[in-house]
């Protein structure tokens, strides 16, 4: 629980930072062509409901996608990176369904607080990791923090809820109403207990991702987004 606490507050801090000054980028994510055809993901291994169909997933510059049966979706992990020029900023329709389910959770009775960590640039990201890395060391920090141009927050459709105790949200309860409801909202639990391999990142209970229409089919399945979709996951490359 300490952890969590510091990430938010390091990660409040840092958002505070970044308003008041911009630091030179210290490396290039540059989307890279030669990353376009990789396709070994493991769709439809565990579950009859996934697609059965590899992703094909499309360089389109400033980020990678993905087809999906409704709507484009746009892969962010740590095989696939943003270009550190990719910045959205929040996506409104994100940001107006996350405060629809904020508000369902309220009245269920959680303590979720109207707060929440939403987009960060690739500016913000690049401070933030390096506090992490400072703080635990390398490897450590990349098991819950991601390096810069690798952050599904860059994308303006990832959201932290936090708690009116402002720590980040993982109690029981709560956490299975998010698997229960988030695709209600269209959001899915991105990083699912179990799917650390796949997903490159430990369980995290209170990181949503927008994925529209078909997130009640992606969180029926109970699969990742890596494995419903069938593209590449897993750790960095070096
Ligand atoms: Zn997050």
């Amino acid at each position: 629980m300490k952890k969590r606490y510091l990430i938010l507050s390091g990660l409040l801090a840092l958002t505070l930072a970044a308003c008041s000054q911009e630091k030179p980028a210290t490396s290039d994510a540059k989307a890279s062509s030669e990353q376009k055809t990789v396709q070994e993901g493991t769709a439809g291994s565990k579950s009859q409901e996934a697609s059965p169909k590899k992703a094909e997933v499309v360089n389109k510059g400033d980020y990678f996608s993905i087809q999906g049966k409704y709507d484009e979706i746009i892969v962010a992990n740590k095989h696939y990176p943003l270009s550190k020029d990719y910045n959205p900023g929040e996506n409104p329709t994100a940001k107006a369904e996350l405060v629809k389910l904020i508000k369902a959770m309220q009245e269920a009775g959680f303590p979720i607080s109207d707060h929440y960590s939403g987009f960060r640039s690739y500016e913000t990201q690049t401070q933030l990791y390096q506090e992490y890395v400072n703080q635990d060391g390398k490897a450590e920090a990349d098991r819950y923090s991601a390096r810069p141009g690798y952050s599904e927050h860059q994308t303006g459709l990832a959201f932290d809820l936090i708690g009116t105790d402002g720590d980040l949200v993982t109690e029981e309860k709560a956490a299975q109403w998010l698997l229960d409801h988030a695709a209600d909202y269209g959001f899915v639990v991105r990083y699912l207990k179990g799917k650390e391999k796949e997903t490159g990142y430990m369980a995290e209970e209170w990181h949503l991702r927008y994925v529209g229409k078909e997130a009640k089919e992606i969180a029926a399945s109970g699969l990742s987004l890596e494995e419903y979709y069938g593209f590449e996951g897993g750790d960095y490359v070096d």
